[in-house]
């Protein structure tokens, strides 16, 4: 069976601990969009741990990892990783990479370097990770695919030759850069393929066999649906889909094997980057809660940059949760609102003097101002508890009135950041 671990929300959901706690009963973990651009924190019996690129079932000994053809591959960022989760004792993963999986390169970096400096302060608030310049070639079929590292060399530097040709020019004329030379780009590729060789894999074969055997297949995305490039804030997107959906060509598996949908939503709001947030806070309130929020505060896993922070937003998550096709909703990080005496929740927008609970596109997006409704907190700490009946009576009523409000059964609350601040509820 397949299983997918996605967000409803703009990312930093709290996705890497619920696909960390699904990998015990996985075999398989499979990464299947985005890149390094964003993270996952994991905390578990090694320490805690900033992950970009690997899957997080990485700390068990019996996962496969597998980074499907549809992820941003950076190959260095792919051993430092492995690097340092072998350096402090976790026994060497086993790591698939697909063949099918297309490479970032040095100058997609760069790239993304001088869109950013160019565009100064209407930049798009990019990680400068190359994610972008990326899927711009992949997609104007100017990518490296790893399986052309193992193809004729010859006509491998044609393609180089090729690709140095056109950047050059925007290097030499948009950006007034130093050009490419298709020499060390050559370079780049021959260290790539000798750091990718040993993981190089025909994934969705792999697959197909793996499911055909009856195997658990996990699948974990990166980021939550507002940030999809179709049917998020746009142009405030990533550069790939970050739906379950997409979980099946960025794994190469039939979408028919998606059986669970466990979509991970946080029981307050937080996003990265620029674009519309409508049930957003700031001043100390916004500082308490980033203070407090998740484990040791809201801050960026890849970047270290301050969250936004909001309240619990109702209609996007709503939204977010049906694009997804969520069949499970994992509440996350509930905990952390008990120091509040009463907790606004956004129930609906205001557009236009229209209310509605239905997100819509950007432009109205940006005008949306927040409906709050203001709900009595808990005011203690909930972590320990194991069951949902022992949770206090606002919490509960809490948790059912977002449910409510989204339409879509939370059938697991966490309440800390360890695999085991868990309480399940049978649905
Ligand atoms: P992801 O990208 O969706 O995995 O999100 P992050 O890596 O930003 O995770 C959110 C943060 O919250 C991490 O530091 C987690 O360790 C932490 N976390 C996850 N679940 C809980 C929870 O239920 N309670 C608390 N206090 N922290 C949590």
């Amino acid at each position: 069976m397949v299983k997918a671990v996605v967000g409803a929300n703009w990312g930093d959901e709290g996705k890497g601990k619920i696909t960390d706690m699904l990998a015990q009963e996985s075999d398989i973990i499979v990464r299947f969009q985005g890149g390094a651009n964003a993270g996952h924190t994991i905390v578990n019996n090694y320490g805690k741990f900033a992950l970009h690129t690997l899957p997080s079932g990485v700390f068990y000994d019996h996962t496969t990892s597998v980074i499907g053809n549809g992820v941003a591959l950076n190959i260095p960022v792919l051993f430092k990783e492995i690097h340092s989760i072998v350096e402090k004792g976790v026994p060497a993963p086993k790591i698939k990479v697909s063949d099918r999986a297309q490479m970032v390169m040095s100058y997609h970096i760069k790239f993304d370097e001088y869109e950013e400096e160019r565009l100064a302060g209407k930049s798009f608030g990019s990680t400068k990770s190359g994610i972008a310049p990326f899927y711009s070639d992949k997609y104007a079929k100017n990518g490296f695919q790893v399986s052309e590292l193992f193809d004729d060399d010859a006509a491998l530097r044609e393609k180089v030759e090729r690709v140095c040709e056109t950047k050059n020019v925007t290097l030499e004329h948009l950006y007034h850069k130093p050009l490419l030379n298709p020499d060390d780009i050559m370079k780049e590729l021959m260290e790539y393929k000798e750091m990718i060789a040993p993981y190089v894999c025909d994934v969705s074969l792999y697959l197909w066999n793996a499911l055909k055997e009856g195997r658990e297949v996990l699948l974990e995305g990166q980021l939550g649906s507002l940030k999809d490039p179709d049917h998020g804030i746009y142009p405030m997107v990533t550069s790939s889909s970050t739906l379950a959906a997409y979980g099946a060509v960025g794994a190469g598996i039939p979408p028919y094997e998606i059986k669970k949908i466990i979509t991970v939503c946080k029981a307050y709001s937080s996003a990265v980057g620029a674009g519309a947030f409508v049930s957003e806070i700031f001043g100390d309130e916004a500082d308490e809660l980033r203070r407090r929020g998740g484990d040791g505060g809201e801050f960026g896993a890849t970047t270290g940059r301050p969250r936004r922070m909001g309240w619990f937003d109702c209609v996007a998550s709503k939204y977010g949760c049906r694009m997804q096709g969520t069949t499970d909703v994992a509440f996350t990080v509930l905990d952390v609102l008990g120091y509040l005496e009463e907790i606004p929740v956004c129930v609906a927008y205001e557009i236009d003097g229209e209310i509605t609970t239905d997100f819509p596109t950007t432009g109205r997006l940006e005008k949306a101002k927040p409906v709050l409704e203001t709900l009595p907190g808990w005011n203690c700490d909930i972590r320990g508890i194991k069951n949902y009946d022992e949770l206090p009576e606002n919490c509960r009523r809490y948790i059912e009135f977002v449910e409510e409000k989204i339409g879509f059964p939370i059938t697991m609350v966490s309440n800390g950041p360890s695999r085991e601040d868990i309480i399940y509820r049978n649905k």
